[in-house]
């Protein structure tokens, strides 16, 4: 009888979610392109462009809570009661540049493309961009109306060919990945396909993607780039790609990224795609990851499997750098405030992160055999040798050796997929 009432929840639970995206969206998506800019002391938010493609591939569910608080947040309000109806949180490069030299004496702007599902109404989004002490430093809001006859219409005819390399057991509840070729001619692309199956058995082999692995729906986008490789504007090589990316990126050598939102959401537009992985078909070590923006990983370096895993955390979890150099250190935390990433603490307000992992002091005996002794607090993380901590010596987000997510990491990670999954 029990389980009868459960199944009862379950389904209720069930129409409700549904009866709640039907209200206020269609099954479609829609594509607004941001420019921010600004430097070192200002932020600016502009409306670029906004654009519709068939088909929504995000969350139908906790459709007004976010998956974490990330360094700003994308909020849509129905025009009509003001009720929050979808939000998302994100990270960008614009808010990391912010905080290099060359932030100090000049402005720039860069590209910022973000997904939400189509409203069947009038909508009011408003963005947002928080400092690294949370606090909310420009914020736009503007009016969407769904009929407005600006708003192109992509992703309905050349869609860029792809391979379904992954089915989820449920398509209409599962989390989309797609992988993006940047450097691959067109002659590469069976390179290019062995290459994402390589990042897929990477990142499957971690836990909790391992046990969760039926909840990915993944594909591999053939977007071809004139020239193979990428850009290396330290050595004067410039080469011609898909998505224009570069290492180099803000002065630093081995940072690889690209800057080119709109060319990446260009070619992926109307295949089924929520998180982004760009494969660069180089050797040279590189690579990053921004939350619910991209990652993006070299693929025939050495160490592409563990780079590939690690910048997954960074933009799927939102998970945070677990170590710190003793030559650079980057005051990205400040040490008087609790940074919302849940694999690190300053201890300010720890609260809610990895408390329930560490044994109570009066554990029993046979109670302490749940707990892992080496869960705790170990100072070096962040960036900072000093005042921001780790809960655990090693993990895939503190080095390229470590073959495993810690069990903080661990926690955190089925805490996101439960959350678009269930
Ligand atoms: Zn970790």
């Amino acid at each position: 009888m029990r389980k009868f009432a459960t199944l009862l929840l379950f389904l209720a639970t069930l129409t409700l979610q549904a009866q709640n995206f039907n209200d206020y969206f269609t099954d479609r998506t829609l594509r607004i392109d941001y420019i921010f800019s600004g430097n070192a002391k200002e932020t600016h938010i502009a409306v670029d462009e906004l654009c519709t493609s068939p088909r929504w591939y995000g969350k139908r569910q906790h459709l007004a809570e976010l998956p974490m608080e990330g360094n700003g947040q994308i909020t849509v309000r129905s025009h009509q009661n003001g009720k929050v109806i979808y939000r998302n949180s994100f990270s960008t490069l614009f808010q990391e540049w912010q905080s290099y030299p060359e932030a100090e004496h000049v402005t720039k702007s860069f590209e910022n493309v973000f997904l939400v599902p189509m409203p069947k109404d009038t909508v009011e989004v408003t963005v947002d961009l928080r400092d690294n002490r949370r606090n909310i430093v420009a914020t736009l809001t503007h009016e969407v109306v769904p009929t407005d006859i600006l708003i192109r219409h992509i992703g309905e005819r050349n869609i860029t060919p792809f391979v379904t390399l992954q089915q989820a057991r449920d398509t209409s509840r599962c989390i989309h990945i797609a992988f993006v070729a940047e450097g691959y001619q067109k002659q590469e692309m069976d390179t290019f396909i062995k290459d994402a199956k390589v990042a897929i058995d990477a990142i499957f082999a971690h836990e909790p993607f391992k046990s969760h692995r039926d909840c990915f729906n993944i594909i591999a986008v053939e977007s071809p780039s004139e020239d193979c490789g990428t850009s290396s504007p330290s050595e004067g090589i410039w080469k011609n790609t898909a998505l224009h990316s570069h290492f180099d990126t803000f002065y630093s050598k081995r940072y690889l990224t690209t800057l080119h939102l709109k060319d990446l959401h260009d070619w992926l537009a109307g295949t089924p795609y929520e998180h982004i992985i760009v494969l660069v078909n180089t050797d040279q070590y590189g690579g990053g990851g921004i939350l619910n923006s991209y990652n993006l990983s070299m693929t025939h370096n050495k160490w592409y499997r563990p780079v590939v895993t690690h910048e997954f955390g960074h933009s799927f979890a939102g998970l945070a750098d677990e170590y710190a150099y003793e030559e650079e250190q980057i005051p990205m935390y400040p040490h008087d405030i609790e940074p919302w990433e849940q694999n690190i603490t300053t201890r300010v307000n720890f609260h809610g992160k990895w408390e329930n992992l560490i044994a109570p002091a009066k554990a029993a005996k046979k109670e302490l055999k749940k707990y892992d002794p080496k869960v705790g607090f170990y100072e070096g993380a962040g960036y900072s040798l000093k005042g921001v901590y780790r809960g655990y010596p090693n993990c895939r987000m503190r080095d390229n050796t470590t073959p495993y997510f810690c069990p903080i990491c661990q926690q955190a990670i089925t805490r996101v997929i439960d959350f678009y999954t269930k």
